[in-house]
């Protein structure tokens, strides 16, 4: 395993000691002056202090989008002016990858190579979106010789965006892109724990061209900065990606302004393998689909159902290979499982992991690695003979923790699958052609993976179903989120209407 000590912990140049918010193409403090500070998880040392928003610093943002959203000329440029500006944010996101991935890395405990790739999606998220605007189609429906009916298109407004601190930077390049590329201004509102990457996006939405106003980011708590920005009467819409409850709760404080809102929440995803899967590929599969990103992934296959048959080979395969994945300094590309995100965090999964003890078969990880006494590191855990009645096979961990249960029938396995408050994605291991459809159609899941890990095509719809979201992103989806459609009706020759008060 790999070892870190503070010798060998990489710190980035340049970091900034103050994090700002960017208001109005301006960086700005707090009005109050006050601010939070931020931790780096190898060490859980204060590395720097952010602003921390409040109503007042959210009520400036909102108007400095509102401003740009009524008179600049963002939400009234033509779609392929807008696109290229969206394909200059791609390539300038692209071109700084490495230092992208690198402050990511620093700020999240991601493993440095999967940091990587999230900055690479980022830079993906704003090309999808700008060919999207640009190929967009509106409907128009004829009646022959009576009535042409069509819809005319147009961004809400400012829209609020309100993101976690897993993957964070991808993440928000999922609502900026198409937020922006609808022709709306934003607020942003980024996750406290990891403000870091944010703030790079105001130099790269200025060099690519975005006029100033466009793009508002306001950093600071959920409860402070993120509950103004949600009760906010001139913000339309609220695009929010995080935990069920804090969904819950924005829900009921978008009611009173009945705002759009789009919910992209918590998971407890089921990975189901029957016999006559292709065990290695499974294996490879599930073990990936959990511990990656450190277990905190919205869509981590973090409860394997596995036929009864091949249950005790699925389990010690799966376990001997957990126990050598290699956890350590997040900035080593060696490093699979790097440190989770802070403090708190840590001691949330840690106590899944007691939990757990009692409640399953410990046959993996089970605490902090011997090697690395200090900063969030847990050991790849596995627990087996997970009764589905177990705290730890119900609740979200979000963390590199997994259950294992048995199942005898097809039926029970469905039942198990289906059986937590959540649906946010399926995961399906069987070489039974019509088995592997039907099974997938049954599954309460938004998005069902079929002998493959989370490749996710942008085109698709990206949402869960019951406790894990409500609306649906991805594709023209998320274009339809961020506009308005309004339906026009033309008749064509004599108007036939009732003469009311003609006799
Ligand atoms: P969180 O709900 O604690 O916080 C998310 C964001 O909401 C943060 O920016 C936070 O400051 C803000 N917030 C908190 N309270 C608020 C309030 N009262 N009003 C307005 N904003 C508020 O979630 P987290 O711990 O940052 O992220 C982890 C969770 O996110 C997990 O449950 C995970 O499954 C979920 N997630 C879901 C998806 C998905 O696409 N479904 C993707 C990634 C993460």
């Amino acid at each position: 395993m790999a070892q870190v000590s503070e010798l060998t912990h990489h710190i980035p140049e340049n970091l900034p000691a103050r994090i700002q918010h960017y208001i109005g193409g301006k960086f700005v403090d707090s009005v109050s002056g006050r601010t939070f500070d931020v931790l780096d998880p190898v060490t859980n040392e204060n590395y720097a202090t952010a602003a921390a928003g409040q109503k007042e610093d959210i009520d400036l943002a909102v108007a400095a989008a509102a401003e740009a959203f009524a008179t600049g000329p963002w939400p009234r440029m033509k779609a392929r002016e807008r696109a290229r500006v969206l394909y200059r944010i791609a390539d300038a996101v692209e071109a700084q990858d490495a230092r992208l991935a690198e402050l990511e890395t620093f700020d999240t405990g991601l493993p440095i190579t999967q940091a990587l790739g999230q900055a690479q999606r980022a830079a993906e998220n704003f090309r999808f979106f700008a060919d999207l605007i640009v190929a967009q189609v509106d409907d128009a429906y004829k009646v022959p010789g009576s009535q042409l009916n069509y819809v005319n298109r147009s961004p809400v407004g400012v829209a609020g965006l309100i993101t976690p601190w897993n993957t964070p930077f991808m993440l928000e390049s999922w609502k900026l892109a198409p937020a922006l590329a609808s022709g709306c201004t934003v607020v942003l509102k980024p996750a406290e724990f990891t403000p870091l990457s944010a703030s790079l996006w105001a130099q790269i939405f200025r060099d690519a061209g975005l006029p100033d106003g466009v793009f508002n980011l306001v950093n600071g708590l959920g409860e402070e900065a993120g509950d103004a920005l949600v009760r906010h009467p001139g913000v339309p819409l609220i695009s929010f990606t995080g935990e069920t409850t804090t969904g819950q709760l924005i829900y009921r404080n978008c009611a009173e302004n009945l705002k759009g809102m789009s919910m992209e929440l918590g998971g407890k995803s089921p990975a189901v393998v029957f016999a006559d899967a292709d065990l290695e590929a499974a294996i490879d599969s599930t073990l990936f689909g959990v511990f990656s990103l450190n277990g905190e992934r919205c869509t981590a296959g973090s409860r394997i159902l596995v036929e009864r048959s091949i249950y005790d080979d699925f389990v010690a395969r799966f376990a001997a290979r957990a126990g050598k994945i290699v956890v350590g300094d997040p900035h080593d590309p060696k490093t699979e499982v790097g440190a989770l995100v802070h403090p708190e965090h840590y001691d949330k999964v840690m106590s899944y992991v007691e939990i757990g003890k009692a409640e399953g078969r410990l046959v993996a990880g089970g605490g902090r690695p011997d090697s690395l006494p200090t900063g969030n590191y847990v050991q790849p855990t596995v627990f087996a003979d997970v009764p589905p009645t177990a705290r730890i096979f119900q609740e979200e961990i979000f963390g590199p923790v997994v259950a294992i249960t048995p199942f005898d029938t097809e039926e029970e396995a469905l039942e198990l699958a289906n059986g937590v408050k959540y649906g946010l994605a399926a995961y399906v291991w069987t070489s039974d052609l019509v088995r592997g459809h039907t099974f997938a159609g049954s599954i309460a899941a938004g998005m069902v993976w079929l002998n493959s890990h989370n490749v996710r095509d942008l085109r698709t719809p990206f949402g869960g179903v019951k406790a894990s979201g409500l609306g649906h992103e991805g594709g023209y989806r998320s274009i339809d989120f961020y506009t308005e459609q309004q339906a026009v009706h033309i008749t064509l020759g004599p108007v036939h209407t009732a003469r009311f008060g003609a006799n």
